[in-house]
């Protein structure tokens, strides 16, 4: 059985204050039976370290840099990552790849940085609109999978999670189906089970997509589905919690 996660990306939103007040929230309301995970901006992880304190809620980052530390402005080593308390850090987000234009090649170095320093990257793949009416969404996410496999090796990628995100479905209030994305995560574990079946079984795959309390339930209760990656309601306590309380209960039935 695999134990849900679910990561709330902040992205660039917050200040000093609105991430304190949420945070006090999350800590009061921690859910069992789940892992939790908050991904806020940089400028505030040690912030939230702090505030998280003694609870069970886990600390990630939204991007690394792959290069070892030196004359790169502007980027983070996944070392400094982890000396402020940062667990987990994503990989290859569609908005990295789309405004940052991210190559596959520069997500498998990310992907292989965090595991060299014991940082638990999360590897978000997903297709256009344009890719999945034209009939392309398995190629393409199959592509974004291998590229890093090949990096890493199986037992790398199981070392990490897989966020399966549909660009189209993100911050549009427009989620996949249950069943459209239990057909890409179950093709993207039999791809990996075709290198490594042990692998495979374990590995958390995520959804993430417009996610909330209105529409968790149902993807939760598909087989390959173990959590969402969530964007705008994990902005909202109240609401994160809620989809929390459904992962943790998807796990009873
Ligand atoms: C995301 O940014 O990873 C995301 C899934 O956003 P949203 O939940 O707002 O669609």
């Amino acid at each position: 059985m695999r134990k849900p996660l679910i990561a709330g990306n902040w992205k660039m939103n917050g200040t000093k204050d609105g991430i304190t007040d949420l945070v006090t929230i999350l800590v009061a309301g921690e859910v069992n039976n789940v892992d939790m995970l908050v991904i806020p901006p940089f400028v505030y992880l040690e912030q939230v370290g702090r505030e998280l304190g003694e609870s069970g809620i886990r600390l990630g980052a939204q991007n690394v840099d792959w290069r070892a530390q030196g004359a790169l402005t502007g980027e983070i080593e996944a070392s400094m990552l982890k000396e402020v308390g940062c667990e987990l850090c994503l990989t290859g987000h569609s908005e990295r790849r789309q405004l940052f234009a991210e190559t596959d090649d520069q997500v498998a170095c990310k992907f292989k940085a965090c595991l060299e320093h014991d940082v638990t990257p999360i590897l978000c793949v997903g297709e256009t609109l344009q890719q999945r009416q034209a009939g392309q969404t398995m190629e393409v996410v199959l592509r974004q999978v291998r590229s890093v496999m090949e990096a890493v090796g199986p037992a790398g990628i199981g070392q990490g999670i897989v966020a399966y995100e549909p660009v189209w479905a993100i911050g549009t209030g427009e989620s996949a189906s249950p069943e459209q994305a239990e057909e890409v995560h179950g093709n993207i574990r039999q791809a990996i089970a075709r290198d490594g079946p042990a692998t495979a079984e374990k590995l958390r795959i995520l959804y993430g997509g417009s996610v909330n309390s209105e529409n968790a339930a149902e993807l939760f209760r598909m087989e390959d589905i173990d959590g969402a990656l969530v964007g705008g309601a994990s902005l909202i306590g109240k609401e994160f919690l809620t989809i929390c309380e459904l992962a943790a209960r998807g796990m009873e039935n």
